[in-house]
């Protein structure tokens, strides 16, 4: 008998199965199983001269060893995963150039590696092969309902919105349930639905009521929410829905709570799965849906190794075990709306708030206007006499500051113009120390002008404002109302976000202030004022998502404001009052950024027209990781799969030091749907070793950034 293994080597260079014998000798009885091998075993086998720990992927009953093969030394029969996990596993590894080892590991329960380590070291010495028993914990519930408003009851009567979505998913999973079991290699199938529904539609009734009907019928389903709304109000209206059915998988779970969890899923104990992006990964027995709320979110990208995208991987899964896929936001992402265009995915509107409620009327603030007016407080009149309003009623008010400390550009305070490169159409990034602007797409250099080339105005600063500064002059105009600060420095601590939030909640009347955290799902009837600072950070990141992004942000803290009796209200203050996202935001509507953002996108092979790939190099000397990247630039021109793709670089990254590591990278931009990954992997595999023994070379297929 021969099974093919993974060796949990996480390195480019073994990227495949290794075929070892595996003799009867071997075999063990287990409870409950037929004494055989599986896949989703673990094996301890030979490589080189040393053991290793490795992962059965595939067995066959009659093959027969030859002369080289190795037998496999000792095995654990944990069962960790199906061959549907490792198909899905290849087309990751495939997908983003990642090895496979990696990409199945995403599979193996948290804490198990430790306890393999261990069986291994015991494996070398005594020559026997034992798995430490597991810790296990029943997860406390004690944090989850802390602060939680009382669940909604169950309610009587749907809106026709959500009757509409309820039935485009009842019909999806109609088709998807009678899809046979083993699927052809050739079948595409495609049943994803774009729910798009404005904030406060009813969307988390929607999700219920499907999840309902799937458990009715012995099916079970994972529920993605972005892990900053992971929050006890989420859990607590699943909870109080489906009580014990349900497993909630999150980073605040310590090992031992996460693995109970883990196998509660396994043995079937838990049929609802709610969790941040690698609760796809859970051991869910027949998948009936996937649900992933805040589609458009960041959180669903995985920003270490490998760097997948829970919306690609979601697909690919549901289409393999037959599931209907949701995805569900306010502001669906490009990609999402693309495929809805395109007739690859179903959408859905939910245009109007339950119970009729409006979404608040947003004012736009011109700061160029206030600067001429010689007003140089980051509160402009609007805001400042909107927040005296509140105070006066006795209500609350939410403060966006939309920040991202590193983004460095040069905005003109009089009329609001930013420097940005012709050809890639994002923001230069200024650099204080050559004082110079530079495009880290394409690595164009721009002397600074000396006054503004759009008005003459000798303004074009370098912009930024922080949180305490803003806190500071908040204080000045409003000496005894209670501001809750809410950024990277106030919740450092474990708890701290928590703790703010109900800081601010207990408040009579109060100003929470805050960052991108403050943004979403909060749910707090009493705000009557969403105020930005200003929308300009976001807009003019280095990335030809920031559009969108700015956007999809305002939209979002507009969502915040009249949740509750009073309408509420919006000021967002920019020194670009008429950009396409700050207009469409303003007017809640969409059409008004995409129409025209389609169009720039596809002229310049953006995606969801064009297919990107960065490739970031690091190491702590400089020049050894910028004549690494020159050469795998050079090898990436030379492969004829990518003939038609530009290679643009290699360039400093925008973030071009991070953690005393020099950075430098390479972009490709393809056709849509170009798969680089096999291209990428060969060069990467094949290119002679570099100089630096601490170069990393990163690999981002469907980057979320370009950072
Ligand atoms: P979304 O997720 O779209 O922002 P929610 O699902 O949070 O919206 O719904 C907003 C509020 O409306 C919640 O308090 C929810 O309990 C309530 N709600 C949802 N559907 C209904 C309905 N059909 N009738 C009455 N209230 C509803
Ligand atoms: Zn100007
Ligand atoms: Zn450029």
């Amino acid at each position: 008998m021969l099974v093919d293994i993974v060796l949990d080597i996480p390195t480019r260079a073994l990227n495949t199965p290794f075929t070892y014998e595996f003799p009867p000798t071997l075999l063990k009885e287990k409870e409950g199983r037929s004494e055989y091998v599986h896949t989703g075993d673990v094996a301890i086998v030979e490589l080189g001269n040393r053991n290793v720990i490795g992962y059965v992927v595939g067995v066959d009953p009659d093959g027969m060893p030859d002369e080289k093969t190795k037998p496999v030394l000792a095995y654990f029969p944990e069962s960790l995963f199906d061959d549907t996990s490792v198909k899905i596993a290849r087309w990751m590894a495939q997908h983003y150039a990642t090895p496979l080892s990696e990409a199945l590991g995403l599979f193996i329960p948290v804490g198990l590696s430790a306890r393999l380590k261990k069986a291994l070291t015991a494996y070398n010495t005594t020559g026997e092969a034992k798995l430490p028993a597991r810790r296990r914990r029943s997860p406390s519930h004690e944090n989850e309902y802390a602060g939680a408003s009382a669940a909604a009851p169950r309610p009587k009567h749907l809106t026709s919105g959500q009757v509409e979505a309820l039935a485009a998913i009842r019909a999806a999973l109609a088709t998807a349930v009678s899809i046979p079991k083993v699927i052809p290699e050739s079948a595409e199938i495609r049943n994803t639905i774009v729910l798009e529904g404005v904030t406060g539609s009813g969307k988390t009734e929607v999700y219920l009521r499907a999840i309902e009907d799937l458990a009715k019928r012995g099916k079970t389903a994972i529920m993605l929410v972005p892990e900053i709304s992971l929050t006890p109000q989420t859990v607590g209206r699943f909870r109080a829905r489906f009580g014990d059915r349900i497993a909630v998988l999150h980073s605040r779970l310590s090992e031992g709570e996460r693995y109970s969890q883990w196998e509660r899923i396994r043995t079937g104990d838990a049929q609802i799965v709610i969790g941040a992006r690698s609760a796809l990964f859970a051991p869910v027995r027949n998948l009936g849906l996937i649900v992933i709320d805040e589609e458009h979110d960041r959180s669903y990208k995985n920003h270490g190794a490998p760097r997948y995208h829970a919306r690609e991987v979601a697909e690919y899964l549901a289409g393999q075990r037959s599931a209907v896929l949701v995805l569900g936001t306010a502001t669906p992402s490009m990609e999402a709306l693309h495929r809805a265009h395109s007739g690859d995915y179903t959408l859905v509107r939910m245009p109007e708030r339950v119970g009729g409620a409006l979404l608040p009327p947003v004012q736009i603030v011109d700061l160029t206007a206030e600067f001429a007016d010689g007003n140089r407080s980051v509160f402009s009149r609007a805001l400042q006499e909107a927040l005296a309003e509140v105070r006066q009623h006795k209500e609350k008010a939410l403060l966006f500051l939309n920040r991202r400390g590193f983004a460095q550009f040069l905005l003109c305070r009089e009329c609001g113009f930013v420097p940005q490169c012709q050809s890639c159409s994002t923001s230069l990034t200024y650099h204080a120390s050559t004082h110079k602007l530079r495009c880290h797409q394409c690595n164009a250099i721009h002397d600074v002008p000396a006054v503004c080339p759009m008005c003459g105005s000798p303004y074009l600063r370098q912009f930024g404002t922080g949180t305490q500064r803003v806190e500071t002059e908040f204080q000045q105009l409003f000496p005894d109302w209670p501001v809750v600060r809410m950024d990277a420095d106030t919740t450092t601590s474990k708890h701290a976000h928590a703790e703010l939030l109900a800081q601010f909640e207990q408040l009579e009347t109060g100003v929470l202030l805050g960052t991108q955290m403050v943004a979403k799902g909060l749910d707090f009837p009493e705000v009557t004022l969403v105020g930005v600072i200003t929308a300009d950070v976001t807009l003019n990141l280095p990335d030809f998502r920031s559009g969108e992004r700015t956007f999809q942000l305002l939209e979002q803290v507009a969502g915040r404001a009249g949740r509750g009796k009073h309408p509420g209200k919006v000021i967002v203050q920019t020194y670009w009052p008429t950009h396409r996202a700050v207009r469409a935001a303003a007017a809640h509507n969409p059409a008004l950024f995409h129409d025209t953002e389609r169009e720039e996108r596809a002229k310049l092979v953006y995606p969801p027209f064009g297919s990107l790939c960065n490739l970031v190099v690091s190491a702590h000397d400089e020049e050894a990781t910028r004549s690494y990247a020159e050469k795998l630039a050079e090898a990436l021109r030379r492969r004829t799969e990518l003939a038609d793709a530009q290679i643009l670089g290699p360039a400093p990254c925008a973030l071009a030091r991070r953690k005393k590591l020099w950075r430098q990278h390479i972009l490709i931009k393809g056709k849509a749907g170009l798969e680089v990954g096999p291209a990428v992997m060969d060069v990467l595999t094949s290119l002679s070793k570099p100089r630096a023994k601490d170069l990393r070379v990163s690999v981002d297929v469907d980057p979320d950034d370009l950072m």
